[in-house]
């Protein structure tokens, strides 16, 4: 079911959430301790996005294991950033290993990761792609499900809706639309984070320094919160609110 991780606050390398700390992303992808049924590994490609100052973000992503690239360390190592985002991916089976099926999703400022599955995938979502715009369907970044429902949460954004509201409000449409969904959402526009908790782990972490979103702690040190199932985060530099997530809404 993918891991993924979010940092936002003082600008830092993203080398420890990635690779250095005990139970660093690169870690989750090989060893990870609660997938919850979802998968054993993640091993299909990975991704990071970063915000290096007056433009848009940058993307990195690439099939095969974290691990695998020997680039990397080097990479994020040379970065300073505000804000991050990464991911590992597990593919679910039928869906394509490639570069445009990884995390992070991405438009203008904003960067998008999902962990988990869409049952019935792809006729339990025909419904609602069919809403979408067909240039936004054609230009999806692969077939998958998560690279559907970054298209139609960018959907939700750019017609305004704030983005807590187009978050929520797209795990209750695609929980009554595939019920039994799988749907930890990840998204970050380098000034906020908002993630939601269904069906899968995920845990805060707050310090001085920065906020911490993450699929599994990176580290046993204190200051890790579980996000109970059916939970959104919404959090900024200086404040980070749980609040459940109402499925019933409509929006
Ligand atoms: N279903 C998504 C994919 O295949 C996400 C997979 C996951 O969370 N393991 O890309």
């Amino acid at each position: 079911m993918c891991r993924h991780v979010a940092y936002l606050g003082e600008a830092c390398s993203p080398e420890t959430l990635l690779l250095a700390a005990p139970h660093a992303l690169s870690r989750q992808s090989h060893a990870p301790t609660d997938m919850r049924g979802g998968g054993t590994v993640n091993v299909d490609g990975f991704g990071i996005g970063w915000y290096p100052g007056a433009t848009d973000p940058v993307r990195y992503r690439r099939t095969g294991p974290i691990w695998a690239d020997a680039g990397l360390a080097g990479l994020v190592g040379s970065l300073r950033s505000t804000a991050f985002l990464a991911a590992v991916r597990s593919a679910t089976p039928g869906m394509p290993v490639s570069e445009g099926a990884c995390a992070p999703f991405g438009a203008g400022q904003w960067l998008f990761s999902h962990n988990g599955v869409v049952p019935g995938w792809p006729d339990s979502m025909a419904e609602l792609a069919g809403k979408l715009p067909i240039a936004d369907v054609l230009r999806l970044d692969a077939p998958t499900d998560s690279a559907l429902l970054w298209a139609l949460l960018y959907d939700r954004l750019r017609s305004g809706q704030p983005p807590e509201a187009a978050v929520t409000g797209l795990v209750s449409e695609v929980d009554r639309a595939a019920p039994g969904a799988r749907l930890n959402l990840l998204l970050t526009d380098g000034e906020r984070m908002i993630a939601t908790a269904w069906s899968h782990a995920l845990s805060v972490h707050r310090d001085a320094t920065g906020v911490v979103i993450a699929s599994e702690p990176c580290d046993s040190g204190p200051g890790w919160t579980s996000v109970p199932d059916r939970h959104a985060v919404f959090a900024t530099r200086d404040s980070v609110d749980v609040v459940p997530i109402n499925a019933d809404r409509s929006s």
